[in-house]
């Protein structure tokens, strides 16, 4: 195994409908789940951020009147709902979880705490964080690099509808590139839309590489913790 212990930062979208993004989608919730049972069960250590794009965001619910920070709270509900779903279907493939939110609603889920945080990973559990940073105008791509950073995972492993980062959007350029590797200041001077610059800031700061990858080819994120070179690679330039 190349990877020890891992962020794996999933998008809210990937659980909803294959062509809309919206809701929870029975069937990707299944695939995504056995890819991380089986990641689990190859001995990797696995904390989960769960964004809630599929149900709500915040800044998107704001356009129509609502006050941001409400709509964030919503918005980190959201992903709450998604942490519960994934238990279920992870804990369907055999693999220990827990949900640790950072709004606590404590008849679900614990609230997060570091030290046992740490415990659950090292006793195999999956790790599910729920509820972003527990602030709103943060995300949860920003949620993924802190909790990575405070949890001493190696690596940030997003996972994405796209098999890396591109120089522009593939589905709309035919000259668009892929990037195998990138600095965490390219993604920032080239304004490549990755994760938000907070996110990208916090990786770069605390040299945590990120690793972009397209999660709906089923057996991409064993390869991943596997360390075959696989979308794109986010690091300090040498
Ligand atoms: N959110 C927030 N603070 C956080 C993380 C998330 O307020 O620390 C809210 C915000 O409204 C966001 C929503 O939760 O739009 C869902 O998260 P995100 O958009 O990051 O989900 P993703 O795009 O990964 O599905």
């Amino acid at each position: 195994m190349s990877w020890k212990r891992v962020l794996l930062k999933l998008s809210g979208e990937a659980l909803g409908h294959p062509e809309t993004g919206q809701g929870i989608d029975p069937d990707a919730l299944t695939s995504i789940a056995r890819q991380v049972a089986r990641i689990a069960q190859l001995g990797v250590e696995v904390a989960l951020v769960v964004g809630g794009g599929n149900l709500l965001r915040g800044a998107e619910f704001a356009q129509g009147g609502a006050r941001r920070a409400s709509s964030d709270y919503m918005g980190m509900l959201g992903t709450v709902i998604n942490g519960l779903a994934l238990q279920d279907a992870i804990e369907g493939f055999g693999v220990p979880t827990r949900v640790l939110t950072a709004l606590e609603i404590r008849a679900v889920a614990e609230p997060f705490v570091r030290r046992r945080a740490l415990k659950h990973l090292e006793e195999g559990r999956v790790v599910i964080l729920s509820g972003g940073t527990g602030n709103p105008f943060f995300t949860t791509d920003t949620a993924a690099a802190l909790r990575a950073t405070e949890l001493g995972c190696e690596v940030l492993l997003k996972a994405t509808k796209v098999d890396g980062v591109y120089s522009a959007d593939p589905k709309k350029d035919r000259r668009a590139e892929r990037f195998a590797e990138l600095t965490y200041m390219d993604v920032l001077a080239k304004g490549l839309k990755v994760m938000d610059g907070t996110a990208i800031t916090l990786c770069m700061e605390n040299k945590l590489p990120v690793v972009v990858f397209n999660l709906f080819e089923e057996g991409n994120m064993e390869r991943v913790v596997k360390g075959e070179p696989l979308g794109t690679t986010i690091r300090s330039g040498t």
